[in-house]
């Protein structure tokens, strides 16, 4: 699809995706990322967008060829539809992609697809409305599934929702979610809950392993589709009598690291070489001006010897991270 990145660590694995998040605001309240909503701290300073587009560019240059855009929740920002078309000019860029809670999508879905957005994963964690509004704080399901439909006619050719599994919230609606794909072109990831550091109780409470969703597959005639070399972390399931698909990403499993293929960097500049377990290198100050390019590859590069082989999520290192809406998830 592109050329190969140059982005690898010691353990042969190689980046080709960048998962950027671009605020750690959200105006949602997930029961399990932000349960008292955002809570603005004096330290709020998300790169600007230029800063954004000269991280892009740094790593295009690498090779990288997808970039997520993400959060905290995106499309608060209102530079938003800026930032998307910016990276989206930029050379080597194959796949731009963001994920969202669908807030206002109805209006916006056309002009995401023009500013050149082309993947869009919408939250959705619940198919009945009380459930939704409990999980999320807002009565908004309906809305969200007028802005699925709006997408589609926007031209994204396929959608993906992504469903945290949540015992005794949501694990009761896993034949609905099935059957709620059959004749739509989506692809539904159920995740995992992960731990973090603000979630412990919750976690306990409401972590289902994913094992649940295979038996569920497997017993409705689904097949594990096989793995494609350089894919990323989820396993894919396919029923020849459903338009959509249905993927699974377990973090808990075993061998879940050795498929990883991205890298992210938070709202203010941090490049976090896992999703948990450490603090983050800046970048920022390599993002003040045009000349400082080959200055920030360099630093990207190396810090790629930092990169461990796993999460060690089983050895308890979880709770680092406070909540994914600091590192977009
Ligand atoms: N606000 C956007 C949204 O919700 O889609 C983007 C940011 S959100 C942090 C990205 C994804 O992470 C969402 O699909 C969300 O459900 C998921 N997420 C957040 N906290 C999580 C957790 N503790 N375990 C598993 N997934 C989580
Ligand atoms: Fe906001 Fe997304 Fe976290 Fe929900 S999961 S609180 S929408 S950042």
């Amino acid at each position: 699809m592109s050329n190969e990145t140059v982005i690898a660590d010691q353990f042969g694995r190689r980046f080709p995706y960048l998962r950027l998040s671009i605020t750690d605001i959200c105006n949602f309240r997930c029961s399990y990322c932000l349960p008292d909503g955002y809570k603005k701290t004096k330290a709020d300073s998300f790169l600007n967008a230029q800063e954004i587009i000269r991280l892009a560019r740094a790593f295009a240059a690498l090779g990288t060829w997808k970039i997520r855009l993400t959060g905290g929740e995106p499309t608060v920002r209102s530079d938003f539809l800026d930032i998307a078309s910016g990276i989206n000019e930029i050379s080597g860029i194959k796949k731009l992609a963001f994920t969202t809670n669908g807030y206002r999508l109805t209006e916006r879905a056309g002009s995401y697809y023009d500013a050149g957005l082309r993947a869009i994963n919408i939250s959705v964690d619940s198919l009945k409305s009380d459930s939704f509004k409990q999980i999320t704080g807002h009565d908004y399901l309906e809305n969200i599934m007028d802005g699925i439909d709006a997408c589609f006619d926007a031209g994204f050719e396929n959608v993906k929702l992504n469903t945290v599994l949540l015992k005794g919230l949501n694990d009761g609606e896993l034949d609905s979610f099935i059957d709620f794909v059959a004749d739509k072109p989506i692809s539904l990831r159920f995740i995992e809950l992960m731990q973090t550091r603000d979630n412990i109780d919750y976690f306990k409470a409401h972590h289902l392993a994913g094992a649940a969703v295979t038996e569920k597959l497997l017993s409705r005639g689904w097949s594990q589709k096989p793995r494609i070399t350089g894919a990323g972390p989820a396993i894919e399931f396919a029923n020849k009598d459903s338009q959509g698909t249905i993927g699974l990403i377990a973090p808990y499993s075993k061998d879940f690291c050795a498929s990883c293929n991205r890298l992210r960097v938070s709202a203010k500049g941090a490049l976090h070489l896992c999703l948990f377990g450490e603090g983050g290198y800046d970048l920022r100050k390599y993002l003040q001006s045009d000349d400082q390019c080959e200055e920030l590859q360099n630093k990207i590069i190396s810090l790629m010897d930092f990169k461990k082989s796993a999460h060690f999520l089983h050895d308890g290192n979880s709770g680092v991270r406070e909540h994914l809406a600091s590192i977009g998830g």
